[in-house]
């Protein structure tokens, strides 16, 4: 056997939930062929930088975190979305060991056996059964697919990650069941565009356990459903087929929850921007979800400033915003992506105008969030705990995700611990976060 100490690798994971789900899989690899973790580029014996390409400001971050690797270690395996467009890698750092895009496991891991080789030891399996996870134990990401069919103009994911490549619904529950097993109490479904999940597959069964499940987002939820945790779904467009997975949240199935990334309300900045379901009418359907499932927690995010918005498009939003009374709001301020067909399209609205819209974008919504926050005190909530230091904690409700949403400051008489849902009573909120005491 060989006797030689086991590799270590570095690891930097930039980027969004997806970015993480796919370093977390090179880690299993790796971790399954006997390498160990550095915590410090200097100890370890290559380092994996997982970067974002997706603004502008997320590549100036990856760039960084590359030269920071390449001045402390030397031998940087580079991947991720801007491993796509490997010249500004090269151009920036010619002697980095290897690029590869995002979603190239295999690559990567191989890379890693050219820069530091696995020592074998077919005695030792030091991975668990559920794989290795960078998120706190008890809530996951579960990635249901890769790619996108959408074309949306602001966006170069397609360019960078391909078509929509569903994981079969057996594979995806059968991952899922192992991190229920391993104690995760929380699930988060991600991909790039969930209601389309299947569709690549024509909904083809898939075996689970000794039944066949098809790969279906609503087949999927149902499954994910029995499973007893919570499930979260992110990034859901609304399209008439997404009203079938409400029921399930009325039943408390799953999370009754939705991240509709709408970008807009104006028809016009929809259309220019070429999003998914431009053309249903959103606030119908809204309506539709709240008289099935009334605790349902909406969250959007939005673009102030895309090329071509007048004022009259913002007044429009804003006007939409009001109507639509959503629970959970990010808006950004537009900012061109290298390559994105938005480039082209004009006029270019002017950063200060852009800003001022942002922020009167933020003040409305700021308003509509502090009366619905407000709403929740004297009210009773399951909260799942995230930090806890003896009986004081932090954590989520069911209407919260993980980093993106606000969080309950728990007060008890018990120590907490971290994992456990706890009820809580809301004696104090502001326009994001909320405080109470564990009933
Ligand atoms: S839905 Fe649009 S924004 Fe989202 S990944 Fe696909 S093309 Fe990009």
């Amino acid at each position: 056997m060989d006797d030689r100490p086991a590799p270590r690798v570095g690891l930097v994971s930039l980027g969004c939930p997806k970015a993480l789900v796919d370093s977390e899989r090179i880690m299993t690899q790796l971790r399954a062929e006997g390498y160990e973790l550095s915590k410090t580029y200097r100890g370890a014996d290559v380092v994996i930088v997982n970067t974002c390409g997706f603004l502008d400001s997320a590549k100036a971050e990856s760039l960084q975190a590359i030269g920071e690797a390449m001045a402390e270690n030397g031998k940087v395996v580079v991947t991720g979305c801007m491993g796509a467009q490997p010249e500004q890698i090269r151009d920036a750092f010619p002697n980095v060991f290897s690029i590869t895009g995002p979603a190239k496991y295999e690559a990567v891991v191989e890379a890693v056996h050219r820069a530091a080789p696995p020592v074998h030891d077919p005695f030792v399996d030091l991975v668990p059964p559920q794989g290795l996870k960078l998120t706190p134990r008890h809530y996951a990401y579960l990635k249901i697919s890769e790619g996108c069919n959408n074309r949306c103009t602001f966006c170069i994911i397609p360019q960078l990650r391909g078509d929509l490549v569903s994981r079969p619904a057996g594979d995806v529950l059968r991952e899922a069941e192992k991190l229920v097993k391993a104690g995760v109490k929380e699930l988060l479904v991600i991909s790039q565009d969930t209601s389309a999940y299947g569709i690549d597959m024509r909904f083809q069964e898939s075996l689970w356990g000794d039944r066949q499940v098809r790969t279906k987002f609503l087949d999927l939820c149902r499954e994910l459903g029995s499973l007893g945790v919570w499930t979260r779904l992110h990034y859901v467009y609304p399209y008439p087929h997404v009203d079938e997975v409400i029921p399930l949240m009325a039943e408390g199935k799953i999370l009754p929850y939705l991240d509709i990334p709408l970008q807009h309300a104006s028809p016009n900045v929809l259309k220019a921007m070429r999003r998914p379901a431009h053309q249903e009418k959103t606030l119908e359907r809204i309506r539709r979800w709240r008289e099935i499932c009334p605790d349902i927690t909406i969250r959007s995010t939005f673009i102030a400033g895309f090329p071509g918005e007048t004022d009259a498009d913002h007044e429009f939003m804003l006007d939409w915003l009001d109507e639509a009374q959503l629970d959970r709001v990010g808006c950004f301020p537009f900012e061109p992506v290298s390559g994105a067909p938005a480039n082209e399209l004009g006029p270019v609205v002017p950063d200060d105008v852009k800003k001022a819209r942002h922020r009167r974008f933020m003040e409305r919504q700021e308003k509509i969030s502090a009366r619905k926050m407000k709403n929740k005190v004297g009210k009773r909530f399951q909260v799942l705990i995230d930090h806890a230091d003896g009986a004081l904690g932090r954590g989520r409700t069911k209407g919260d995700a993980p980093e993106i949403d606000g969080s309950v400051n728990v007060r008890s008489r018990l120590p907490l611990r971290v994992g456990e849902i706890v009820t809580v009573k809301i004696e104090r909120a502001d326009a994001h976060d909320l405080w109470g005491v564990a009933a």
